[in-house]
């Protein structure tokens, strides 16, 4: 399919404009980018956000098949940090000025889990005085859950929603509650209505996924009124049954890697002012692919805080570059990376998405 490029102009794009975007390739490739690079400098200028990880648990009560720390791996060593180190790690990262860090685990329910967490909250804003905003990225849970954890202080969530199509989510996933799309989606829905700025994302060039299933993902952050998202080509995880059994259905590496690209700066056209996060799948096919990621689109990047020993054990998929090592000298590098292109790291600022900023805006006049 031929890129029409006056297209590239549209404040709207149709699903099969979006197809089209998707399947360039050479010039028209190029082309894209460059109208992305151009409308996010427009939307969101020219700081990249900083949000620093910290994985903070790979224990999880869920199967996903795709993931490497799935509750049936007992390949790997489970690991938790203790709360002291987490907020060593957010000490960290509020004196070098990130403004903002991410607490992930693997997915669990108990309420000693739930506690704890509330905990943390008080915790973290009580050693930065209010300074670092947190996302949790803890899966799903109950609204009460969601509401109790929001009101100790999380004011960011992310649970990706992996693909939107129903049929292919279930074939990546067990059948049963625990696994269930629909739930997932009600998620979604629960913490846009709590208040919280809300995140998704999903993964490119999974078997069996086409790229008007894509072109739906990204109509479906359009419709939700998604305020940031981080997504990343699937790459697959030794010892789990979907690297397993469908091998012969993948793309190859470099085309899952452009692909990926491809859908940021789409996504970029699509939603000119929301967060999009430069993800770290993108940098295990290419040592680069999160600075292109930049050029592309994305207007954040989120330096892995966990510490070093704990760090291999997070391993969602093979191959996953390891932590940013020494702080400053990550930060250094990826200055040195940036200002040729002219951005600058958004040192000491939280990040909140414009998008957010206009929908709160909307619904307090309504
Ligand atoms: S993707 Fe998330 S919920 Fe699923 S097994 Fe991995 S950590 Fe657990």
């Amino acid at each position: 399919m031929e890129v029409n490029l006056s297209t590239l102009l549209n404040p709207y794009f149709s699903h099969s404009d979006l197809v089209g975007l998707l399947l360039s390739e050479g010039d028209q490739m190029q082309a894209l980018f460059a109208r992305a690079n151009q409308i996010k400098s427009v939307y969101t200028g020219s700081k990249t956000y900083l949000r620093g990880l910290i994985e903070f648990t790979n224990l999880c009560d869920k199967d996903c098949y795709y993931c490497g720390i799935r509750h049936s791996n007992h390949a790997i060593t489970r690991y938790t940090l203790p709360d002291t180190d987490i907020l060593a790690a957010v000490r960290m990262a509020d004196q070098y000025k990130l403004g903002s860090i991410v607490l992930q685990s693997g997915e669990q329910s108990s309420a000693i889990f739930v506690d704890r967490i509330t905990n943390l909250l008080h915790s973290i804003d009580k050693a930065t005085q209010g300074r670092i905003a947190v996302t949790l990225c803890v899966g799903e849970q109950t609204d009460e859950v969601y509401l109790k954890w929001f009101e100790a202080g999380a004011k960011r969530y992310l649970l990706r929603i992996e693909t939107t199509n129903p049929l292919l989510y279930r074939s990546i996933h067990p059948q049963n509650k625990l696994h269930d799309y629909y739930r997932r989606l009600d998620c979604l829905y629960s913490l846009k209505r709590i208040g919280y700025q809300t995140g998704t994302g999903v993964m490119i060039g999974l078997p069996g996924q086409s790229v008007e299933d894509l072109a739906d993902d990204l109509l479906f952050f359009e419709e939700f009124g998604i305020d940031m998202v981080g997504m990343g080509p699937y790459i697959e995880s030794a010892n789990t049954p979907l690297a397993e059994s469908q091998k012969e259905k993948l793309l190859p590496l470099k085309q899952r890697y452009e692909l990926s690209l491809k859908m940021i700066a789409a996504l970029r056209l699509l939603m000119r002012d929301i967060n999009i996060a430069a993800t770290t799948a993108i940098e295990t096919i290419n040592p680069q692919g999160k600075v292109y990621g930049l050029q592309v689109g994305a207007n954040v990047i989120m330096p892995n805080l966990t510490p070093a020993i704990y760090i291999n054990r997070f391993q969602l998929y093979d191959n996953k570059p390891v932590a940013a090592g020494n702080l400053p000298d990550y930060l250094g590098s990826l200055e040195s990376h940036l200002q040729p292109l002219n951005l600058q790291l958004g040192y000491g600022e939280s990040g909140t998405s414009a998008y957010f900023e206009s929908r709160k805006q909307f619904e307090a006049n309504c």
